[in-house]
This record gives structure tokens, C-alpha cells and sequence, in this order.
């Protein structure tokens, strides 16, 4: 054998232990793949040594949601949520451990903010024309909106062991503020179960990351402007196993007499909130991330970086609906948040004073 020959031997020889050890395998980019479920888009992305697997994660992803919408969606009367809120003040139904865990939930989002995220305001939220109430055609009079007010309050949702109740006529539960963010935490359970280490879930902007797009580089999102649907205000990093879900004014709203109103309803007034744009929180949960957003929405800036403050991990951007833009962010947000570079004077510390 040539000396040539010898050291080719020699060197194909390593490459093969190196690459039977997993040290030379080539990164792929991160795969992304999409589907639709609970009238949304949803998204899966597999990186590093995973990206070949992208696939089998994303089947288990959307066999997992159509089974959580199944149940929890309003949309068709045979859910389990739709026959709770058939039987409101009448019987209870048996609730499995979806149901159970997203009544739980609700109860601990309705603690923390002070009863301003409430998943019993289904009565107002369809009485101003979302999930399947009919748009009112002119302003909704005073007294309509106080008798669907009446019919909100989650301490009258009640889980006896395994039976669930509401204990009012005319009730009804509506899950569209935390149901997407438990469905993703319930997903990357999975699939870390399954050894899934470097990914991301994604449900129509609730979104949870382990791992890493690559080595040494955070999952990067970006925080989209609410004035300008192409725009962004910036971008967050995020770290091993934290999520973000962002609560918006432009995702659903309905005209009534030229004024446009919004799917989040103030339970205290009966009426959508008024005065906000956009609420991001990152958390190390993505129901606490979702239900967080939408209370916080409610809550505004005060208020709601009050209810945060403390909790481990979680962090707030407020955008106030009003000119010039202004960006408030809670403290430790600015770790993660990377404004757009033009941006940055719009930028505001909760709790500090604003520069002049
Ligand atoms: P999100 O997009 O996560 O902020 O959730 C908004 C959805 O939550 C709405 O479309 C309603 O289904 C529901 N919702 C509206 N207002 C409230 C509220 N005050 N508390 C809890 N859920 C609400
Ligand atoms: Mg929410």
C-alpha cells in the first residue's frame, strides 16, 4: 500500500468513529412544518440532529390538538364543553383530565388577576359577536349587557371530584384564552417524552422552544407591531423550555355603527377593552403565558405588570393602544426583548421614570 493510500485508509477509518459517535454529523437547518386546528394554524419546528424527525413530531402534535379541540371547542354541540354549558344550572358532566386541567387552570388565571381573566364570560363574548354570537347591528343597550355580566363568574364553575357544573342558567365556559397554550404545553410533554430535545410548538402565536435552532444560538421570535401587520417591534431570545404568547387587538374584532371592538371582554364592565394593542408575556408555561396575556390585556400596564411581579420566570410587554408608539416592558423582559434599533427611545421600563 502507498503511504498515499495508507493515510486515506487511516483517515476514512476516524471519520467513521467520528461520525458513529454523532461529532460530524452534518446540522440540517431547522425543519418547519404547518397545519390547521382549532380554526388556526399551528406549527412544529425540529432542529439540530432532529430535523429527520420533523415529521413524526408534527403527526403527534396534530393528533394531540384535534383531540383537545374536539373537546373543548364551542363551535359543535356534541364537546364535552359544549354539554357543561348545556347543563348549566341543570347537572354536571364527567370531565376527563383535559377538561379538569383547564378548569384548574382557569380558577388560578382568575386568582391571579383578580377575576379580570374569567373563562365564564362567554355570555358577553358572544353577546358583542364572537364565538358564534351574531354581530349586533348597532350598539348593544346598557341593560343586555348587564344581564350577560350577571351570568359571568368562575367561582360558579365547580369540580365535584370528576364532575363538572356551572351552578347558573345561562352560563356558558369559554376556553379561547388559555385552551391553545395548554394544548402546546400537553405537545412538547410528548414529545420530550419521546426524546425530542432541540424543537419548538406553535399554536397560533403560543409558542414553546427546548433546546436550540443550532449550537450556540437562542430560538429567536419575533414580537410582531400591532400597528403594522408586516412589521415587528423586535425579536425575544428564548431559553430551554420558556414560552411566549401574544394577546392582540388586531387578531379578531367585529364594526358595530363604525366602531371596532375586540374579542377581549373587561368582565368588570361588560365591555371589549378598550386602550390596549398588544400584550406579550414569556413564561415557563405556555398556559401561563396564555392565560397571563389575555389577563394582562385587560389589566393594562399598571395593573398587570402588579399581578406578575414575583411570579418565577415570567415577564410582560405592554403596547398601549395610542401615538407616538410606546413600548413597556417589565424589567427582567429586557434580557430577552431586542427592540427594532429605531425603536429604542420608544422603550419604557415599568417603574422606572421615562428619559427626557
Ligand atoms: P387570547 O387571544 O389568548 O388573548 O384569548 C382571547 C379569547 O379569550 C377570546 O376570543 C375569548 O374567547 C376569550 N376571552 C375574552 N375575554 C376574556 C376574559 N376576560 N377572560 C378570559 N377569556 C376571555
Ligand atoms: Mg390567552
Amino acid at each position: 500500500m502507498s503511504e498515499t493510500r495508507r493515510w486515506l485508509c487511516w483517515f476514512s477509518a476516524w471519520i467513521a468513529v467520528l461520525l458513529a459517535a454523532g461529532c460530524l454529523v452534518p446540522q440540517s437547518a431547522p425543519r418547519e412544518l404547518r397545519f390547521n386546528v382549532m380554526g388556526t394554524y399551528a406549527s412544529v419546528i425540529a432542529a439540530g440532529h432532529e430535523t429527520g424527525r420533523a415529521e413524526e413530531y408534527c403527526k403527534a402534535t396534530e393528533t394531540v390538538m384535534r383531540g383537545i379541540e374536539s373537546e373543548l371547542t364551542i363551535y359543535r354541540t356534541n364537546s364535552l364543553l359544549s354539554q357543561l354549558n348545556a347543563l348549566a344550572g341543570k347537572g354536571s358532566v364527567e370531565a376527563d383530565a383535559t377538561l379538569r386541567a383547564n378548569i384548574e387552570l382557569a380558577w388560578k388565571y382568575g386568582d391571579l388577576s383578580h377575576g379580570t381573566f374569567d373563562v365564564t364570560v362567554g355570555p358577553l363574548v358572544r353577546l358583542w359577536g364572537f364565538s358564534g354570537g351574531k354581530v349586533p347591528a348597532a350598539a348593544v343597550p346598557e341593560d343586555r349587557i348587564q344581564a350577560a355580566r350577571a351570568l359571568v363568574g368562575y367561582k360558579h364553575l365547580h369540580l365535584d371530584g370528576t364532575r363538572a357544573s356551572l351552578d347558573q342558567p345561562g352560563m356558558v365556559v369559554d376556553l379561547g384564552g388559555i385552551a391553545k397554550g395548554y394544548a402546546v404545553d400537553v405537545c412538547c410533554d410528548l414529545l420530550r417524552s419521546r426524546g425530542a430535545r432541540d424543537f419548538t410548538v406553535n399554536l397560533s402565536g403560543n409558542m414553546r422552544c427546548f433546546g436550540r435552532p443550532a449550537p450556540e444560538r437562542p430560538w429567536r421570535i419575533g414580537v410582531r407591531d400591532p400597528f403594522d401587520a408586516n412589521g415587528m417591534l423586535g425579536f425575544l431570545d428564548l431559553e430551554n423550555g420558556m414560552a411566549v404568547s401574544t394577546s392582540g387587538n388586531y387578531e379578531r374584532f367585529v364594526m358595530i355603527d363604525g366602531h371596532r371592538y375586540i374579542h377581549i371582554i373587561d368582565p368588570r364592565t361588560g365591555r371589549p377593552v378598550e386602550g390596549m394593542a398588544g400584550v406579550t408575556v414569556i413564561s415557563p408555561s405556555a398556559a401561563d403565558a396564555d392565560g397571563l396575556s389575555t389577563a394582562l390585556f385587560v389589566l393594562g400596564v399598571e395593573e398587570g405588570s402588579k399581578v406578575i411581579y414575583g411570579l418565577p420566570g415570567t415577564e410582560a410587554l405592554f403596547v398601549p393602544d395610542r401615538q407616538p408608539l410606546e413600548i413597556d416592558v417589565t424589567r427582567g423582559m429586557t434580557r430577552f426583548f431586542h427592540v427594532r434599533p429605531d425603536l429604542a427611545g420608544s422603550v419604557h421600563v415599568i417603574g422606572d421614570h421615562p428619559q427626557h
